[in-house]
Formats: structure tokens, sequence, C-alpha cells
């Protein structure tokens, strides 16, 4: 394994919330991944990366100077820290004032598409419990996804953060059977050593979930797996599943998977051949063979299980300091009406467009919207026909509607399964 050092020119990147994470930055401290996972997403030309990116990791040095200049930039003070090398160190009663409560913070996902924080490299690079470290300093909540079980070296410090704001420490699992897993994910912990270390985040009151992602047709998405993830996820405690199918870009993402299975599972080679023949750029599968070859939504099954079991299909969403609680929470609950009006309840796609636009306008709008008088509420641009979720939600600060639409959602997906049978 080679391990690189290099200076970065930016870390920091921001992003849209959505079901996936309510994470609105991000960062990459590396670029590669030693896990090496066979299906992986970022070993796509269009990241950019380098060749060897299993192989040769390369680490953004100078990542901690980039996240601290970032949170100055948004006006945040190291509360947290004991030398802060300001007149804060003398007068500590200062300390309270420099709380930089007033100012908008976010929830940070220390990771992204192009690499693992905790993959094996990081044992020795720590780079990311620096990361980690500064964000505690500064008080911002944190989200990481991970297979590697060397999250739980920081437990320490998810503690304190989680103690003062919010720390979600989630695993990706997506093959329960370790012999199937090992020849997808050669260089991760395994499933079972992922299980167990949600049980002890979730025992030491850390967030803590799991991304069944990418479910792979044929292999991840059998009842038999699929129903052991999901009461496995049950026996730990995992708070949500979040599931999604396979995409295989055209080029290394593809090519590396597909010589993969051939090796693996000559069998099914030949249907991945005609369900991902279309060669899309974004790597979707082909809807009208995929209708053909029989196969089911991961995403249907797993909502039912889901729901059976009383597993969230996504995190809650945490409101970080200085935003505007029932903005962000309407905003969370649109998305939900959204993914699932989408998938598991046939909806027009004006009303989907509406409920996504109003997601993100509330997102980001200034004013608290419960305190808007009914014209000021008409000059959003809400739409009049899906008012009524937010007069429901603001006077019983829960929503009817979504608990209705899910339970709907439920019974649909049922009905449709049954047709299946
Ligand atoms: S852990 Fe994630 S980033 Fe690393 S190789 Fe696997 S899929 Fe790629």
């Amino acid at each position: 394994m080679i391990i690189e050092e290099y200076d970065a020119k930016s870390l920091v990147r921001t992003a849209k919330t959505s079901l996936f994470s309510w994470a609105e930055v991000y960062l990459n401290p590396y670029q590669g991944c030693e896990h090496d996972c066979v299906y992986c997403d970022g070993k796509a030309e269009s990241y950019y990366m380098h060749d060897d990116f299993g192989q040769r990791i390369r680490v953004k040095k100078n990542a901690p100077e980039l996240l601290e200049l970032y949170f100055k930039k948004q006006g945040f003070f190291p509360v947290n820290r004991e030398k802060t090398s300001t007149l804060v160190d003398y007068f500590p009663k200062l300390r309270e004032a420099a709380d930089s409560s007033k100012t908008k913070k976010f929830v940070l996902f220390i990771g992204g598409g192009v690499c693992d924080v905790y993959q094996p490299a990081e044992k020795e690079v720590k780079m990311t419990r620096k990361l980690l470290q500064i964000a505690y300093d500064y008080k911002i909540p944190v989200f990481f996804l991970t297979k590697n079980t060397l999250i739980l070296r920081d437990l320490d410090l998810l503690k304190k953060i989680n103690e003062d704001t919010y720390a979600c420490a989630s695993f990706t699992i997506t093959l329960a059977d370790e012999k199937k897993q090992k020849i997808f994910e050669p260089n991760a912990s395994t499933s079972q050593e992922r299980f167990e270390a949600i049980d002890k985040l979730r025992s030491e009151g850390i967030h803590s979930g799991i991304y069944f992602y990418p479910t792979l047709p044929f292999i991840g998405d059998t009842d038999e797996n699929l129903n052991a993830i999901y009461r496995t996820a049950k026996e730990v405690d995992a708070e949500f599943i979040y599931c999604w199918g396979l995409t295989l870009k055209p080029g290394r993402n593809k090519t590396e998977f597909m010589n993969t299975l051939k090796e693996h599972f000559p069998d099914i080679y030949p249907k991945y051949k005609i369900l991902y023949g279309n060669e899309d750029k974004y790597g979707n599968l082909d809807r009208a063979e995929f209708k053909e070859l029989g196969l089911i939504w991961p995403e249907i099954k797993g909502y039912k299980l889901g729901y059976e079991l009383g597993l969230d299909y996504t995190s809650e969403r945490y409101v970080p300091e200085g935003r505007i609680k029932t903005n962000l929470e309407l905003s969370a609950l649109f998305q939900r009406l959204a993914y699932l009006k989408s998938f598991f309840v046939k909806s027009s796609k004006y009303e989907i467009r509406q409920l996504n636009e109003a997601a993100r306008f509330l997102n980001t709008y200034k004013r608290d919207f419960s305190k808007l008088n009914d014209e000021e509420r008409e000059q959003t641009v809400i739409d009049y026909g899906i008012m009524h979720y937010i007069e429901d939600y603001i006077a019983n600060r829960e929503s009817e509607a979504l608990e209705n639409l899910e339970k709907f959602s439920y019974e649909s997906v049922c009905n449709y399964l049954r047709t299946k049978e």
C-alpha cells in the first residue's frame, strides 16, 4: 500500500440534503480507498481518481488547516478548545459569548464518495481523528458512513460531540453472507463486525443506522439476504435502514464489477449483461429489462420489512445551532412525503415536484414559517395544494398525514408483492 501526502487546494464542499443524508457540508480527506470494493462508484472516470484507486491512498495533509479556515470564515469559534490564542484564554467568561450559536451551523459529513475515512490507512495517518477533534472544538455535529470498525477508536470524541450536539456513525452493509461479502468488499470489516460496532455505538448513545446500498440484483436483493440484514439491524438497535439499488457506470466501475461477477457468479453474469447493457452514463439499469427479468425493487421489499420491524427508512433530521427548527423539520417532512409518493404510491409528477421545491425552499428560508400570516405564506413558492401538510405539522408538531402515508405505502407494497407471488 502506498500512502502519498499532498497539499490540497480545497477540501470542503456543500451538498443538498436528501433522505440519503441530512449533512449539508462534506469533505474527503483521502483520495482512493484500500477497501477496494468491487462496485465502488468512486472508481468511475467521472471522479478523476487515480488508476490504482485501491492501492495508492492520497492524503490531503493540509486538511486540518483547510477545515479550520472554513469554520473561521463561517464565523465559528473553537468554543471547546482549551487554548484558543485569543482573549478568551484570559477572560474565561468571554467563552460563553464566543459561542457562535447565532451563526448557522450544519451537519458535517466527514467522508464522501471517493474514500472511506476509516479505511486501514487511517490507523497510521490519523487524519480523520484530527478532523473530528476540530469538529468537536468548533461544536459542529458530524455524520459518518463507513465499512470499517476502526471508527470505534474514536468513540471518546464521538461521545463528546454527541453530548454536545449530534454524532451519527453509520455503516454500509450489503451482504450478510461473509463469503459473498468478501468477494465484493475484500478489505472492509466483515458485516458481522459492522453489526457489532452498531450495537456498541448504540449502547453508548451514539446515533447509528445502516446503508443497505448498493443492493446487488440476484445476490443482495434475495429474501434471505434482506431478512438477515433487516432483522440483525433490529437486534443491534440500528435507528434506520436506507435501502437502494446498484449503479454501474460505463468504464472502470462497470468493467471491474463485471469481471468479478464473471469469475464468481458465472450463472448471474449474463443477466447483468442484459440489465446493465444500456450503458447509461449514470449507471442506472435498464428498467424494461428489470421487469422482463422478474426483479423487484429492493426499496419495495426493504420498506415492507422496515415498516414491520419498526425501522425507519432514513435518519431523523438533526437541527443544528442557529437554524430554524420548524423550517428544517418541515423540509424533512416534505422530503419524506416526496420519497413515499415517488416510490410506493402513485402520485402526480407535479405534486412530487412541488414537495421537493417546498423542501428546498424551507431548508434555507430565513424566517420561521410558522410565524407567517396567510398573506405572507401565499407569497412564498409553496404551492397552496400542499400547504395543509404544514398546517397539520405546525398544529401538532408531528404529521398525521405522513403517518397515514407510511401506512398506506406499506399496504400498497404488500398488495404489490402479493401479485408477484
Ligand atoms: S468503502 Fe466506499 S469508497 Fe471505499 S472502496 Fe468501498 S465503496 Fe469505495
